[in-house]
């Protein structure tokens, strides 16, 4: 691959997951398959009369409930967001996910059984190349819960996140690093999902989590975690799980190739979502002055 100028990628052959909904608590098979280039990635309900199809492209979020959740007219797939960044992780430029639930599989709460699957399947080059998402200037986020965003132009993709909880389990936590391939499956790729011990009930009663359990989630409770028998897979899994969302969430912009610095606090899907909105508003400046060359042809 030509370091300057990669090219896009997708996977040589299908390949299949089996599990449960986190949220649905439904049966949920997904299927991944290769996709030509500059398709992007696109989920397809399986399961519905004429398998609709839906971007995974930020106009397509319809709510961001305890996870980002995409719909196209009555087609709906909830919690994408690890399956996402699995890609993004892998750099994987187009694929055609298919699901038969309204929910792809929690599988164990991170994004390494997709990361797996991807690469069992096999990556492979496209002839087209990558399609950069450029910065021109900083990009800042702020939002009323003390959430805050920034974004400013880099010769790669970076990220620190600073994970603020005001719970005795959780302190301040804050992680950097280069997300590249090698990065991403070090730090990131096995982090899994948690919540607080206090909000199960809730949750659950507002129909949510409904698929949960310690298979695929860190319970964090009043003086101790609650985990399955492999306990904690680092010691801040959390902010390394807070990433994988973010980056997973920033897929949604459908642009492979991040060069960009972002530095988040107080991370969260609402917020992830609309950050990805401000960077794409920012980045569509730039691409403005081409399009009124071609129209002027
Ligand atoms: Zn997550």
């Amino acid at each position: 691959m030509n370091q300057e100028n990669p090219l896009q990628t997708t996977i040589k052959q299908e390949v299949a997951l089996d599990g449960v909904g986190l949220h649905t608590g439904s049966k949920s098979r997904l299927i991944l398959r290769p996709a030509p280039a500059n398709t992007g990635i696109r989920f397809f309900r399986s399961d519905l009369p004429g398998i609709p199809m839906i971007p995974a492209r930020l106009g397509f979020v319809v709510t961001t409930v305890r996870g980002t959740n995409l719909g196209l007219g009555e087609a709906k797939v909830h919690t994408v967001e690890h399956v996402l960044s699995a890609c993004t992780g892998l750099g994987v430029d187009n694929l055609d996910v298919l699901v038969d639930a309204g929910e792809p599989p929690i599988m164990d709460g991170s994004a390494l059984p997709f990361v797996e699957a991807l690469l069992r399947a096999g990556l492979v080059d496209l002839e087209a190349p990558k399609r950069w998402l450029h910065l021109p200037h900083e990009v800042v986020y702020e939002a009323k819960d003390g959430a805050r965003y920034r974004a400013v132009p880099s010769d790669k993709f970076e990220i620190m996140a600073t994970l603020i909880h005001d719970h005795p389990m959780m302190p301040r936590m804050s992680l950097s690093m280069t997300v590249d391939r090698e990065g991403y499956l070090a730090e990131v790729a096995r982090a899994r999902t948690f919540c607080f011990e206090h909000e199960v009930a809730y949750l659950k009663s507002q129909g949510l989590a409904q698929g949960g359990s310690l298979d695929n989630a860190i319970v964090i409770g009043k003086d101790q975690f609650h985990t399955n028998a492999e306990g904690l897979r680092y010691a801040d899994e959390f902010v390394r799980h807070k990433m994988l969302d973010l980056i997973g969430d920033l897929t949604l912009l459908g642009r492979p190739l991040f060069k960009m610095r972002i530095e988040a606090e107080r991370l969260g899907h609402a917020h992830n979502v609309e950050f990805a909105k401000k960077l794409d508003a920012a980045a569509k400046t730039l691409r403005k002055p081409r399009t009124r060359i071609l129209e002027a042809k």
